[in-house]
């Protein structure tokens, strides 16, 4: 066992700079895909369950696998599904109206494959008629060998995702490897009845498979949280199928440690991750939930968890305290989400796909499963770049996103020089017209508003009537705007806009002065200048696109209302800026009209 830790930590930990290398190659542009992807990869803890399932260990034991089963399945198919649709979308100018073949004839080939490696799993175990044993060993050993290609076949999908060109190939690949592993865990020797799971695959990919070809591309940031959940569930399950199942026999302290991990993570996981997808679907309120001593509530609780694990190890057999241990890592998971804004879950999302990541690892050193070991770290990655990345884009630590209760800023606490003033000019479509009678450039900056919206598609129409009249158009894509970091991109690439006409911060802020029009559509914060010369503005030091030194500006929203931040834009108040008021897409439908009279 001890080896076989110390395997499993090293593989763990090269897993993990692996995924850094692999994952900082993904451009912003993918990021929304790369949480998917993530995402459903670690759906691999379905091999874990599909073994606690199907083997004959306890009536309990089953139906935990059952569900994990079920909650797995749903993260693979829906995960590489909507990640497909998303990958589809993104396209170059010349290949915009081109429609992507629904099916590559090019995937036949891995059928034959498959065949080869069903025919000689199932060989292995009929021979097993004979020498029970030998042929068990055996179809272990032939196992490993096809976890170890799938796993190479996962970090290529990850790897393919760093170009758009590659990414739909990298991601079949991956999805082959996954087919492979479920398909050879089902020859796995301990597995003896099939029926639980049958229907927890059929229920899983049912449910997954309408999520991931259903869901709307402006829910994806409450699918990918509600699906971090799912996984975490089947983690946590199995943790107390494989708690319940040792102590009764042996547990030594080093399995404790891990299942312990496995289940807290697992819990909190859960419930966290069911409260941010609650939030962002606007079922639970948006707003941060405070109240007095709610972080030294929420410490004193993790240290009872902690404290709870601590004497486990040690004593194995008090069940009652392992079940109240997972009650409280339940709890926690829940408080620690509530005090978070709306607008603040995707950091969070980001963090829980990590610590996803994490409970999948340990269900792998749990089962001694190397390739849940590797995508667990994967996945772990992933999710801390991903929450750093926003972070830094937001210039915020991730202790002030998780503990600061940002989105409960108050007017009066930022002081009034945060406080915008002046007078605000507005302009109507038909003005607007006559406006782009006149201009050669545009950059349009989208922003959470544009989603709110549902705007994209009116936007991406009135580019391509701005081309059509010869005007330069570009996008500009702050990493933050909307509610998931890349969200902005995958919502234009849906709305048919090409790639090669979105452009980072970096890229697109030295254009802004040679800009005739800026045309603002829902963005807010990511374009106030407060961030840039406002010392007593929350938003100082953030990032932000510079669209005030276009030449003129027009911003797309409904009222002077503030963004998330909660402060007033200056931008409003520029003598250079004017304001179409009204829903983005109600409006961009009038100017539609406007122009084409
Ligand atoms: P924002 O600052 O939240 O502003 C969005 C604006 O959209 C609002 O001011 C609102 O103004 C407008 N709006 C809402 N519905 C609209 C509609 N139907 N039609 C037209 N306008 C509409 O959004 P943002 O500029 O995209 O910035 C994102 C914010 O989220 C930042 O503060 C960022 O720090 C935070 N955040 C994002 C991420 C991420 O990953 N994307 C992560 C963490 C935090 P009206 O009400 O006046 O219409």
């Amino acid at each position: 066992m001890t080896t076989e830790l110390e395997i499993g930590l090293y593989i763990f930990i090269l897993a993990g700079f692996l995924g850094y290398h692999v994952i900082t190659r993904v451009p912003p542009l993918l990021h929304t895909p790369l949480m998917s992807a993530t995402n459903a990869i670690s759906g691999i803890s379905l091999i874990g369950s599909l073994v606690v399932a199907g083997a004959n260990y306890s009536r309990l034991s089953t139906a935990l696998g059952f569900i994990a089963v079920t909650c797995s399945s749903t993260n693979v198919v829906g995960g590489f599904l909507i990640t497909d649709r998303m990958l589809k979308m993104f396209k170059r100018r010349e290949e915009v109206g081109i429609q992507h073949r629904r099916f590559n004839l090019k995937l036949l080939l891995a059928i034959p494959v498959l065949v080869v490696f069903l025919v000689v799993m199932h060989w292995i175990r009929r021979s097993g008629t004979d020498s029970q044993s030998s042929s068990a060993a055996l179809s272990v050993v032939a196992l490993r060998y096809f976890y170890i290609l799938s796993a190479v076949l996962f970090i290529l999908g990850l790897k393919g995702l760093s170009s758009p060109k590659y990414a739909r190939k990298g991601m079949l690949l991956a999805a082959f490897g996954m087919v492979m592993a479920i398909a050879g865990t089902l020859f796995h020797p301990e597995i003896v009845n099939y029926r639980w799971i049958t229907l927890g695959l059929a229920i899983g990919s049912v449910v997954g498979g309408s999520m991931g070809l259903r869901i709307p591309m402006t829910a994806v940031p409450q699918r990918t949280a509600l699906s971090h959940s799912l996984g975490a569930l089947a983690a946590s399950l199995i943790g107390i199928s494989e708690y319940v199942r040792h102590v009764a026999v042996e547990l030594d302290s080093v399995k404790m440690t891990t299942i312990g991990l496995e289940v807290i993570i697992g819990s909190l996981t859960f419930t966290g991750s069911l409260m941010a997808a609650g939030k962002l679907q606007g079922l639970l309120p948006g707003a941060p939930i405070t109240y007095r001593g709610q972080n030294v509530f929420n410490i004193t609780l993790l240290s009872a968890v902690v404290g709870s694990l601590i004497y486990l190890v040690f004593v194995p057999a008090t069940s009652t305290l392992f079940f109240v241990m997972v009650g409280l890592a339940l709890l926690f998971g829940f408080l620690l989400v509530i005090p978070i804004g709306a607008a603040d879950m995707p950091v969070v999302i980001a963090l829980l796909n990590s610590y996803g990541g994490l409970a999948d690892a340990s269900m792998g050193f749990v089962l001694m499963n190397k390739i849940q070991i590797i995508t667990g770290s994967l996945d772990g990655t992933s999710g801390f770049l991903l929450s750093l990345l926003m972070c830094r884009a937001m210039n915020r630590s991730a202790i002030n996103v998780l503990f600061g209760a940002f989105g409960k800023v108050k007017k009066e606490a930022v002081g009034p020089a945060a406080e915008a003033t002046g007078t605000v000019r507005s302009i109507t479509p038909e003005e607007l017209t006559v406006l782009f009678d006149s201009i050669r450039s545009v950059i349009i900056v989208p922003g959470y508003g544009m989603a709110v919206a549902q705007a994209q598609q009116g936007v991406s129409e009135l580019a391509k009537l701005l081309s059509t009249r010869g005007i330069d158009v570009k996008y500009a894509i702050h990493p933050v705007a909307g509610r998931m970091p890349g969200h902005m991109n995958v919502l234009l690439a849906e709305a048919n806009v090409p790639y090669d006409q979105l452009y980072t911060m970096e890229q697109i802020n030295p254009y802004f002065p040679e800009a005739d029009i800026a045309l603002v559509v829902g963005a807010n914060d990511v374009t106030n200048p407060a961030a840039k010369n406002n010392k007593n503005s929350p938003l100082y030091g953030m990032p932000i696109l510079e669209v005030h030194r276009a030449k003129s500006i027009i911003v797309l929203k409904r009222s002077l209302r503030p963004g998330f931040a909660g402060v007033d834009n200056e931008l409003y108040y520029d003598p250079k800026c004017m304001m179409l008021f009204g829903d983005a897409k109600e409006s961009l439908n009038k100017l539609f009209a406007a122009l084409r009279s």
